[in-house]
């Protein structure tokens, strides 16, 4: 169903967003610090707002999507009481603690606030592809749900507004812990002559079979209790010292695998032998 919603923000991912309600036939006002971003969303059927504060004032829900957090309070305090009886949703990417403070902030000024944090190219805005994590109000989540799920896949984790910024923080940096595990995996197979772009196809395959072992390892950590996944840590341990020894004399870094090692040794002492690559967990640090 068609409604009136406020863009404030059109770099690359603002102006998906803008663009994607002005073709979905919402009645979308828009602005930008910088005036001639707006331009190409009035091609397109926008209305450009002389000011943030004017452009949250024309509809009851207001989508925020700017840089970073500074950003967020910069334009923010700008648009101040006219956010009032609002519903705000912040899209930009920031800490869990600044979702808590713009909920605050929201709630001081008679608005309800949802926080968002997208997962997916600003080119698939509109498609399922694009993943939506949201906390904050429910009620607003009920109301506006499917016009934000316009934009992608929603999944909304609770009333708590951090807890969107927890998942993505946690999603995001587990993309980068398996990558450079990738990127080392990759030093390694060049090193040895094999085709980098031939290997990583079959390591794609190889990636598929993953999500049955992360769902094991969560509920063994959960339970903590560590059957014997990958085998017992006595067998996988055997292996860790011919794979450090083959990367250092080819010359290719070993720093991941030394800690997978001595993680493994520790536990192996500790008389965890018969457990599996899960019980590792055990070592990492606690909060
Ligand atoms: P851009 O750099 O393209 O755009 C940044 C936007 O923030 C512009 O509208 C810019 O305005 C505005 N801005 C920055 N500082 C201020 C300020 N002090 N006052 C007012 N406006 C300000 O970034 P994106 O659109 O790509 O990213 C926006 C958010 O979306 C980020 O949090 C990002 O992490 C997130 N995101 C982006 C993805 C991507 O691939 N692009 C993917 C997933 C999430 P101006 O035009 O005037 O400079």
């Amino acid at each position: 169903q068609a409604s009136r919603v406020t863009v404030l923000g059109l770099g690359d991912m603002g102006s998906a967003i803008a663009k994607t309600f002005i073709d979905r036939g919402h009645r979308t006002t828009v602005w930008n610090r910088t005036v001639s971003k707006a331009l190409p969303m009035v091609d397109s059927g926008a209305t450009a707002a002389a000011s943030a504060a004017e452009a949250a004032a024309a509809s009851p829900l207001v989508v925020v999507c700017l840089l970073d957090g500074a950003a967020v309070d910069e334009v923010l305090a700008s648009v101040d009481a006219a956010v009032a009886g609002k519903v705000l949703v912040n899209l930009t990417s920031s800490s869990p603690h600044q979702a808590r403070a713009n909920d605050r902030w929201a709630r001081e000024r008679g608005a309800t606030y949802l926080d968002g944090k997208i997962m997916g190219d600003p080119a698939d805005v509109g498609t399922p592809q694009v993943m939506l994590s949201f906390s904050g109000s429910r009620k607003a989540i009920d109301v506006h749900g499917s016009t934000l799920g316009e934009l992608g896949t929603v999944t909304y984790h609770g009333e708590e507004a951090g807890l969107a910024a927890i998942e993505f923080m946690a999603q995001v940096a587990m993309g980068y812990e398996i990558l450079i595990g990738f990127l080392h995996t990759l030093r390694l197979v060049q090193a040895e002559g094999v085709d980098v772009a031939e290997f990583a196809e079959r390591a794609a395959s190889s990636v598929a079979a993953l999500p049955p072992l992360l769902t094991s390892i969560g509920n063994a950590v959960k339970a903590g209790e560590y059957p014997p996944d990958l085998g017992p840590l006595n067998v996988q341990a055997a292996l860790m010292d011919d794979m450090i020894s083959h990367r250092e004399s080819i010359g290719v870094e070993a720093v991941r695998m030394r800690e997978v090692r001595d993680l493994m040794n520790r536990r192996i002492a500790d008389g965890f032998g018969a457990q599996g690559f899960s019980s590792l967990f055990e070592l990492l640090t606690k909060p």
